[in-house]
């Protein structure tokens, strides 16, 4: 399954210090009415919280980082989940060191500095996540 989409409204911004990463995306496409778009972002984190899926037990174990991290990368998209703008994304972190560590964007990773852009589609058909079975995750419509 894909389709063409169309570009819509750009968003560029910074979150506050503090803000949870995830919780702050979400709040921001449902202020603006964001259905289908994409997502990226730079910068800094306190803490981070990520995920990864265990594709034999079928579900997401937590990593948890404590300390102050860089944002090398953050890519994401932002789809329908019930009924709601959701948003779907990972990100690469580093270390003082340089070290990169990684995953699935969890609630819990806190912003010390965030430069964000965000990238609106329309598009005839939206996209609305629901329950695979091949997987166990919430995935986009096979067709
Ligand atoms: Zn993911």
């Amino acid at each position: 399954m894909y389709q063409v989409v169309t570009m819509g409204r750009k968003i560029m911004g910074r979150l506050a210090k503090g803000d949870d990463l995830l919780a702050a995306f979400a709040k921001i496409c449902e202020e603006n009415g964001i259905q289908l778009g994409e997502l990226q972002a730079i910068g800094a984190v306190t803490q981070a919280r990520v995920g990864y899926y265990d594709q034999f037990a079928r579900k997401y174990m937590f990593l948890s980082f404590p300390e102050p991290q860089e944002i090398l990368s953050l890519v994401g998209n932002i789809s329908i989940k019930d009924n709601q703008p959701f948003v779907h994304a990972h990100l690469t972190l580093a270390d003082q060191e340089g070290r990169a560590v990684g995953g699935h964007l969890a609630e819990g990773t806190l912003v010390f500095a965030c430069e964000f852009w965000i990238q609106e589609y329309t598009s005839g058909k939206s996209l609305v996540r629901h329950h695979d079975e091949e997987t166990g995750l919430f995935l986009w419509p096979k067709d």
